[in-house]
């Protein structure tokens, strides 16, 4: 039973909409804090406690640079894991638009806003 407690430890971790939501934004690699609070239009200290349960979780890892902290996935298998659950649903999430203006280095260094489109 031990193997099955660790392993549904991780699906928890899975288990709810933000946290799917931000894995999928980290598929293109690390972002900062306030870029996926201006794509996904959540306020800082929320999206900060669903990060703290993927880190838990060890699926990713931040590291601080100057006012920003950046979090990347340290697990990539777990997009498998999430690409199959979508076999089985058959939804495939879109992705999500620009909410708010983001001031990150990333968008910063674009002379236009970046805008993910759907
Ligand atoms: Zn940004």
């Amino acid at each position: 039973m031990e193997t099955y407690q660790q392993e549904s430890r991780l699906y928890k971790a899975l288990m709810h909409p933000v946290r799917l939501a931000i894995l999928d934004l980290l598929r293109e690699g690390e972002a900062c804090v306030c870029h996926m609070e201006a794509l996904l239009g959540f306020r800082q200290a929320y999206i900060s406690q669903q990060l703290m349960v993927l880190r838990e979780a060890g699926l990713l890892e931040m590291r601080r640079e100057r006012l920003n902290i950046y979090y990347r996935v340290i697990r990539p298998e777990i997009f498998a894991v999430m690409d199959a659950m979508r076999k089985v649903t058959g939804v495939q999430p879109a992705r999500p638009t620009k909410v708010n203006a983001c001031t990150c280095p990333n968008c910063a260094a674009d002379s236009e806003p970046r805008l993910i489109r759907l």
